[in-house]
């Protein structure tokens, strides 16, 4: 009896025709989604996350002449005797923004500050910590120092000529010190993608409106938006569209007409109020509709026009776990950077996990560090696709693979961080 349910192919997660693996659906995400073409040119601040258009090449040397990188005491080397003390001259002062305007003599030396220009005549700086001045306001240096000693030089940052930043990087704020450090005060970027969304569904009202009963309130575009808003994208909220062929249609093709990604929520599984798919096989194309994950099955991705479709399942927890897996993707490759792999860690579970084979599981949870400084995880209670305080109490998923067959407390699992948690 037990042998036999062993070997009867699970009746729970039946073969399905269709259904494709994760690491399939971003490959043919990969394939499918092409960068905006269009660029701007914007002041370097109006850059931060944009998309570099062109590799940046260095105009200049970073530091652009050499300069001091301590406090302390400019000198030739050549005047310092092989061994023991010797005393030397101050000659003046070089500050940063105020260079001397010497030349160095023999036996002389300049106080210098971190910044300024090295004299000339000067081969090295010794920090003022290593020189002691004499009761006669003489300098008393030993015999260790080297040439070019504390001396950054010219183009030791960066050479003239350098490539700083390759063409489709997202820039983060070093990368804008990097182009004000070389006098760059514009670069040109990827225009920002336009993503358009809308739910879908008769029980929907939104905010502000009366709950009538079986009606609910639409949380997806909510949490959507708040996803969206954390990125370089223009946003269009096309509202709530209702379950009928025809405005499944109407929103899809007035979305595509405004959007280079379309992004539906609901409507997607195989009830018969589920009008996506066929609206899109309508007026675009599909190119799968089901993936082994849980949550988040039945997401359809395609193309209308020129436009990315991506229809996301209605449970607000699929939702969110679909746009972090798969939208995110799209919209690098979209804006023409790269798709970062997601970051995974390694934590101790602190409580049993119950997982079927067959399908990667996005469990939410509650990462901390125990006495080790180890990562060590729960979940944040109950599971159900529905439960969307499953995911706002959480700050990380648990990601246990297609063939995992459960977790026992203790087990290695891995998390991924919530963009937004962190
Ligand atoms: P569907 O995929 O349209 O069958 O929706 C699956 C479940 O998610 C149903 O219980 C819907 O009521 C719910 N749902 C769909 N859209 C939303 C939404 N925008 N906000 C909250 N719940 C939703
Ligand atoms: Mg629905």
């Amino acid at each position: 009896m037990s042998e036999q349910i062993a070997s009867a192919p699970s009746c729970v997660d039946p073969f399905e025709p269709g259904m494709i693996t994760v690491a399939e659906a971003l490959e043919r995400i990969g394939e499918r989604v092409l960068p905006v073409h269009a660029c701007e040119r914007l002041p370097i601040r109006e850059c931060l996350n944009r998309v570099n258009n062109e590799a940046v090449k260095a105009p200049r040397d970073v530091p652009p002449r050499p300069n001091s990188a301590m406090d302390g005491y400019a000198l030739a080397i050549s005047s310092l005797a092989e061994d023991g003390i010797t005393e030397l001259e101050e000659v003046g002062s070089a500050f940063a923004g105020t260079p001397f305007s010497g030349t160095l003599g023999a036996g002389q030396c300049v106080r210098i500050m971190t910044g300024a220009l090295i004299p000339e005549g000067a081969d090295a700086v010794v920090m003022q910590e290593q020189a002691e001045v004499g009761a006669d306001g003489r300098i008393r240096v030993d015999s260790r120092h080297r040439v070019g000693e504390n001396i950054r030089q010219a183009g030791e940052d960066v050479a003239r000529g350098d490539t700083v930043i390759e063409a489709g990087v997202r820039l983060g704020p070093a990368d804008l010190g990097v182009l004000a450090s070389l006098g760059i005060a514009q670069l040109q970027v990827k225009r920002k993608p336009v993503v358009a969304f809308f739910s879908t569904g008769d029980e929907l009202v939104s905010v502000g409106e009366k709950l009538e009963p079986g009606m609910i309130y639409d949380s997806n575009r909510y949490s959507l938006y708040g996803m969206l808003a954390r990125l370089p994208v223009d946003i269009i909220d096309l509202g709530v569209v209702r379950d009928n062929p025809e405005s499944m249609r109407e929103a899809l093709a007035d979305a595509s007409a405004r959007a280079d990604l379309v992004i539906s929520t609901g409507g997607v599984s195989v009830g018969e109020a589920d009008y996506i798919k066929p609206a899109l096989a309508d007026i675009g194309t599909t190119e799968f509709w089901k993936i082994a994950i849980k949550p988040g099955r039945p997401l359809t991705f395609g193309q209308i026009g020129s436009s990315i479709f991506m229809g996301l399942p209605g449970n607000p927890v699929a939702v969110m776990v679909t746009f972090t897996q798969f939208v995110l993707p799209a919209i690098d490759l979209l804006s023409g950077t790269r798709r970062r792999p997601p970051l995974l860690l390694r934590a101790r579970a602190t409580e049993r996990l119950r997982k079927k084979p067959g399908r990667t599981e996005f469990q939410r949870g509650i990462a901390t560090l125990d006495q080790n400084n180890e990562w060590q995880v729960g979940k944040t209670g109950k599971q159900g696709s529905g439960i969307l305080t499953s995911i706002s109490s959480a700050n990380c998923f648990i990601v246990l693979p297609d063939d995992s067959d459960g977790v026992e407390p203790g087990d290695e699992v891995s998390i991924q961080f919530l963009d937004w948690s962190m």
